[in-house]
């Protein structure tokens, strides 16, 4: 038998197509949905839930409002504490790290000054020394690598004395170097340093003050604080101990670094001014501090903005 092009079913039939949309309307009209129900956003289920669900952000809210005090005071004390540590550590704040310091800006103009000796440890280093403790004075001593291995046993002491040390290379190197040269400059004078007093310094003072020959450039990149001066009273060149000691005086300034002279020659000269720098900065009202304290001083007066972290 043949079939047909449309079977039964497939035929259309106005009765069947009448009796199919009847009953689907009234299956739609069976389950309407109607206000309050399931298909409304208002639908209180449980009365409770939507409470409970809107105070959750308010108990984050007051938690938080709570916290937010503690968490501060915990911030400032790691902040305090951190300072106070990488002050006894030979470090600037890290906020220095990988900058370049000539002087302090202070606000208060504060009467705060450091004194800074370069090149040793050295004999004279000792009368220096003797100078500083009977004045209760803490200063900042940039060491040469090489005079280092000459007179470990100084070095030692400036540390026992409570004296900050800092990094000047090994060689007072001058001229212009590559990485490989500026590390070993630079990486073996700190590790020389940590071998022989057990300091970790991250404070570097370029030899002569260059700041173009690659080693400040090296030691910024290895977050060391580059620290210059704001006074300097050219104590190598010879005169008089009295002139010496006005050259200082005369420039001195809230915040100010003085470059003085430990190591590297004979310092005769630079001993005989210190008790009379000493007492003539005292008489106009200044305190003296280590780099590292005036550089947290600074931080507190100043909010010296946090350094970026690298990116990667
Ligand atoms: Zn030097």
């Amino acid at each position: 038998m043949a079939r047909s092009p449309l079977s039964n079913r497939q035929r259309f039939d106005p009765s069947v197509a009448f009796m199919s949309t009847f009953n689907l309307s009234l299956l739609l009209l069976a389950f309407r949905p109607v206000p309050g129900t399931l298909f409304s956003p208002s639908l209180p289920l449980n009365p409770a839930i939507p409470k409970a669900v809107a105070s959750v952000p308010k108990i984050e809210t007051a938690a938080r409002d709570r916290l937010n005090p503690v968490k501060q005071t915990v911030e400032t004390t790691r902040q305090n504490v951190d300072r106070q540590v990488r002050s006894t550590y030979h470090l600037p704040p890290r906020e220095f790290e990988g900058r370049t310091i000539h002087r302090v800006e202070l606000p208060s103009q504060r009467r705060v000054i450091a004194l800074t000796f370069d090149d040793g440890p050295w004999p004279d280093t000792v009368p220096i020394l003797d100078i500083l403790r009977e004045n209760e004075i803490r200063a900042t001593f940039f060491m040469v690598g090489s005079h280092l291995q000459s007179f470990p046993e100084i070095a030692r002491q400036v540390v026992k004395e409570g004296h900050v040390l800092g990094n000047h290379t090994w060689n007072h190197q001058y001229y212009p170097v590559n990485d490989y040269i500026a590390s070993q400059e630079i990486d073996n004078t700190a590790a020389s340093l940590n071998q022989q007093t057990g300091v970790y310094t991250r404070l570097f003072r370029p030899p002569g003050g260059n700041l173009t020959n690659g080693l400040a450039n090296y030691a910024a990149r290895g977050n060391y604080a580059v620290v210059m001066w704001s006074i300097n009273p050219e104590d190598t060149y010879g005169g008089s101990a009295a002139s010496l000691a006005d050259r200082v005086i005369s420039q001195a300034h809230p915040g100010g670094i003085v470059l003085l002279h430990d190591g590297g020659g004979n310092r005769a000269q630079t001993v005989a001014a210190l008790p009379t720098i000493i007492a003539g900065l005292r008489d106009r009202g200044y305190e003296f501090v280590t780099v590292p304290e005036i550089l947290a001083m600074e931080l507190e007066e100043q909010q010296v903005p946090a350094k970026q972290p690298l990116t990667p």
